[in-house]
């Protein structure tokens, strides 16, 4: 039966009949995979705390090829997050992202740039910089790998540059309209055009980075209505840790 050696962040853990665990895991080389942890909840469990969600994993695992439930053989604590799980808000953007990855990335297929920035936003949740605007950048990647970046330059209508102070935008079709489109156009949002800019930045910035983006309080909730109704229209439902993020933001 192959073995698995990958790294891995936990999405979820759930407890199954007296003494086991199901675990879902986001695995850097196989995707988003769900093993059994054996006897998990024994009081000496050699998984010890390694299944809180968050907690990056080097591990093991193995199984039939294609099948839905691994078996885990061993893993060990690359980062357990400790700091994040400490501080309320740390932690509570923290499971955002793991919440987001979990409903963005598909079973079983390897996705190895959503799980590096996984594991580097989690890093910079750690650290000391803005929670928000790092929830923003996080937001604008995961969907741009998911394959939904928003067209940000030119007009999706007509493909012209919109110049007027206000510029429409479409979260279904995932793009801009120009004034003179707008028009003809079921509004669905309207934006400043200089928000444009910082939401183009946050599509390109190194996450490293994220704390020389300085976005001003003008801009700030149009961004996040922008990401947020972007997230929905993909998803269609709200994500359990959203309300914290955004009750703890205030
Ligand atoms: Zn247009």
């Amino acid at each position: 039966m192959p073995l698995y050696r990958t790294q891995a962040v936990v999405l979820r853990s759930m407890n199954l009949g007296d003494a086991d665990k199901i675990v879902t895991l986001f695995t850097r080389e196989y995707g988003k995979v769900k093993v059994v942890a054996k006897a998990a909840r024994r009081i000496k469990s050699r998984f010890g705390a390694c299944l809180e969600p968050m907690t990056h994993l080097s591990l093991i695992y193995f199984g039939k090829e294609h099948q839905d439930l691994y078996r885990l053989n061993q893993c060990d604590i690359v980062h357990s997050f400790q700091k994040v799980r400490e501080h309320p808000q740390k932690f509570y953007t923290g499971i955002y992202f793991v919440e987001l990855s979990e409903s963005l990335v598909a079973e079983a297929h390897p996705e190895i740039p959503t799980f590096d920035l996984l594991c580097k936003a989690l890093r910079k949740v750690e650290g000391e910089g803005d929670l928000e605007t790092l929830c923003r950048l996080y937001e604008m990647r995961i969907m741009a790998l998911a394959g939904y970046t928003p067209r940000l330059k030119r007009c999706i209508q007509c493909r012209e540059e919109p110049r007027s102070r206000w510029v429409g935008f479409s979260y279904t079709r995932h793009g801009i309209l120009c004034a003179v489109c707008q028009d003809q156009t079921v509004l669905e949002a309207r934006i400043q055009n200089g928000t444009l800019n910082y939401l183009r930045k946050l599509l390109t910035l190194d996450i490293q980075h994220t704390d020389r983006l300085k976005i001003p309080k003008g801009s700030e909730a149009e961004i996040e209505s922008i990401t947020h109704r972007l997230i929905l229209a993909r998803l269609g439902r709200e994500l359990k840790s959203y309300p914290f993020i955004k009750k703890m933001a205030v």
